[in-house]
C-alpha cells in the first residue's frame, strides 16, 4: 500500500488514532471503577486479549471500535472511498477474528461482552448492563 503522507505526518496521524482509540477504553475504565467491579486490563492470558476482563464473573470486556469490528451501526458502515476493498477484507477478517475468540473464551467458561463504541455515552445504559454481568445471587 502506498502512503501520500510523509513519515513523520503518518507518525502524527497515527499517534492521533492511537489516543482517539484509547479513549473508549478509559471511559469504561472509570465505570467499572465506579461499579466497584473488578478488573484487569489487556489481558492476555485469555483468548483475543480482552480489553477488560473480570475474573470473579468470568466475563470478557471488548471495548469495540464500529468500524473496525464491523459493527451494523452508521459509523461502522462508513468504509474510505479509498481502498474499499482493502477496507472491507480487513474488517471481514477482524469480525472473523473476534468470533474465534468468543468461541475460545467459552470453552475455558468464560462470557464474552462487546461494549460498542457508538453507545458508550449512554451511561446509565452501560452501568446497567455492568451490573446485570453479576451472578444473580443463590436463594
Ligand atoms: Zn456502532
Amino acid at each position: 500500500l502506498t502512503d501520500s503522507f510523509t513519515a513523520r505526518k503518518r507518525s502524527s496521524i497515527m499517534r492521533c488514532v492511537k489516543s482517539a482509540r484509547t479513549r473508549p477504553e478509559e471511559h469504561v475504565r472509570g465505570l467499572l471503577r465506579q461499579c466497584r467491579i473488578k478488573y484487569r486490563s489487556q489481558f492476555r492470558r485469555l483468548p483475543g486479549t480482552p480489553d477488560f476482563a473480570l475474573p470473579d464473573l468470568r466475563v470478557a470486556l471488548f471495548v469495540h471500535g464500529c468500524f473496525w469490528h464491523g459493527h451494523g451501526c452508521p459509523r461502522g458502515r462508513r468504509v474510505p472511498k479509498s481502498n474499499r476493498t482493502y477496507w472491507t477484507a480487513k474488517v471481514a477478517r477482524n469480525i472473523q477474528r473476534d468470533a474465534k475468540n468468543v468461541k475460545g473464551l467459552r470453552l475455558i467458561g468464560w462470557r464474552s461482552v462487546v461494549l460498542w463504541e457508538c453507545r458508550l455515552s449512554d451511561d446509565a445504559g452501560l452501568r446497567r448492563r455492568l451490573f446485570s454481568l453479576a451472578p444473580k445471587p443463590l436463594r
